[in-house]
This record gives C-alpha cells, structure tokens and sequence, in this order.
C-alpha cells in the first residue's frame, strides 16, 4: 500500500534507537526525508547513514537533547520546514510515589509533556499554512492503564493526553491530524533496562524477568519498533485524515479492556 507521502519531510525526535529509528525507517520506506535527532552522536549517525543507504532519502542528523531549550533550537533550525513531527523523548525513571520532588516531576514534565507542546507550537503553524500536517506523539499504554512505579510517566503522559485532545480538533479542519501512539511492552533498550530493574529486585535474571513478562502479554510477546513503526507510519499518511486526537495502544492485548 503505498502511503501517499513520497517526498515529504519528518522530524523524528529520539531516533537513534527504539520505537524513535522504528518510526523514522518505516517512514523512510515511504520515501519521506528525514531529520532525526538523538542526545548520542555515534548512535545517531550511524542510523542516518543506514537509513540513508536503505531508503536512498534524503537525512539530517542532529545531535542534541530534544528537552532542553538549546536542544529543539538547534534540531528547529536543522529541520525549517516539516510535514510530519514524531515526538518523541526517552521516559522517567521508575520509583516510589513517596519519593519525587517537584524538581522530579518538572523534569518529566519538560521532557514529556512541554517539549512534545513546545514542538507543536513551532511546526504546526507552517503546517497550517500549507494546508498539510501530521503529528504523532509517542506516549505510553501507561495513560490508559497506570503503571505503577512509572508514576512520573503516567503523570506527564497524561497532561500531553488531555493537551492533544483539545489541540488536535483545532487544527484537524486546517489539514493538520494529531494522534498519539501508546507503547504496550516493546523490545528496545528501554525495556531490557526495565526488565534489569525487576530483576535486580526480585533477585532473578533478565531472561526469567522478561519471561514474566511475556506471559501477561495475550500475544506472548514483545512488540517490535518495526511494527510500531509501520503504524506510525500509517498516522502520517493520506489516508489518516479521519483519525483525530485518538490514543491508538499498541500493546498486544495486554490492557485487559473492552474499549
Ligand atoms: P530506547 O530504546 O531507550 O530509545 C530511546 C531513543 O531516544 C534513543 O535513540 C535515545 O538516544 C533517544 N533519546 C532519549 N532521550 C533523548 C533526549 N532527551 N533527546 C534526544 N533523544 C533522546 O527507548 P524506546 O523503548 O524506544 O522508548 C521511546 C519512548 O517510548 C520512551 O519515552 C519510553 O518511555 C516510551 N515507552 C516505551 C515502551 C517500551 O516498551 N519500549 C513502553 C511504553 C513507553 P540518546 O540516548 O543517544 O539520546
């Protein structure tokens, strides 16, 4: 099925590696052109010149820390003008509710709720002008379904939540679909660090930790950033132009939910 986005422009925010490159390869696949941004130089290049030999599209790589102020001027400038924004960041440590400070939720705030806005605000105006725009935020599964120890995701998950929901329908009517993805379990690094995290604590191995949990996962698995990706992918393409403001979980049946 071809998407209908050949020769358009993304900004892939946190693309170096994970559901981040798994939505920039598959869009790449599209024959969209890409910026993609990691804190990582080495990582970050070396995905550009894979993708770039792959895909034969066109990829600016810039490095910085999409979360801080510098950080998105530097990846702005690098990108001007973009069709498609993934916002997209790495998520909070885990821990305990009695444990965070203000200073903890002010930084998962900035890096998971007020960098995807502050993106928003500076690349849907020229999308509104052009009359085309799409935008996918990586979120969680956690909005739907609280994971406990994640305390500090699920909060500013759910502030970037209830903004897209509003934002979304202002601009859909001006050719600019907003939607967000929600990870269920994926095989990307930040899982394995997750499943070290259990494993330390429960005094078990990874591969026991992880075994666990596959097991609460109806489709006994992971998922992977390559079917993360197409999905991605298909939120930014023509045919998208219906969806708004939705919370599409990619979780393999793990919330246990009829809606
Ligand atoms: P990952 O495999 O650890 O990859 C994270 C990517 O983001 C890397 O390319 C990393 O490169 C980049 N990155 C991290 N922080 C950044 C920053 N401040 N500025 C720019 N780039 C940054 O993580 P993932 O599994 O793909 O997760 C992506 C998002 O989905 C996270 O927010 C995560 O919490 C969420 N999520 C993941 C899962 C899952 O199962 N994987 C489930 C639910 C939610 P550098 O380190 O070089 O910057």
């Amino acid at each position: 099925m071809d998407l209908g986005i050949a020769g358009k422009r993304a900004l892939v925010c946190a693309s170096s590696k994970g559901l981040g490159r798994g939505c920039a390869e598959a869009l790449a696949a599209e024959g969209v052109h890409l910026v993609l941004n990691a804190r990582g130089a080495e990582a970050l290049e070396a995905t550009a010149a894979h993708i770039r030999a792959a895909y034969g599209v066109e990829v600016v790589a810039v490095a910085a820390d999409i979360t801080t102020e510098d950080g998105r001027a530097k990846v702005l400038k690098a990108a001007g003008e973009v069709d498609i924004l993934v916002n997209n960041a790495g998520g909070p440590p885990p821990g305990m509710w009695s444990d965070w400070e203000r200073d903890d939720f002010i930084k998962a705030l900035d890096a998971n709720m007020l960098t995807p806005i502050a993106l928003i605000k500076a690349l849907v105006p020229g999308m509104i002008d052009r009359g085309w725009g799409r935008v996918v935020n990586i979120t969680s599964g956690s909005v739907k379904s609280p994971i406990p120890v994640l305390g500090l995701s699920n909060s500013a998950r759910a502030g970037l939540t209830g903004y897209v929901a509003g934002t979304s329908r202002q601009v859909a009517g001006k050719g600019v679909i907003m939607n967000n993805l929600l990870p269920g379990i994926h095989d990307t690094d930040r899982a394995t660090s997750l499943d070290q995290g259990v494993a330390k604590a429960d005094g078990s191995t990874i591969a026991e930790a992880r075994k666990k949990r596959e097991a609460t996962i109806p489709a006994g698995r992971y998922g992977t950033a390559q079917e993360f990706g197409a999905t991605c992918a298909f939120l930014c393409s023509q045919y998208a132009g219906f969806i708004v403001g939705q919370n599409l979980l990619l979780d393999g049946g793990a919330v246990n939910a009829t809606l």
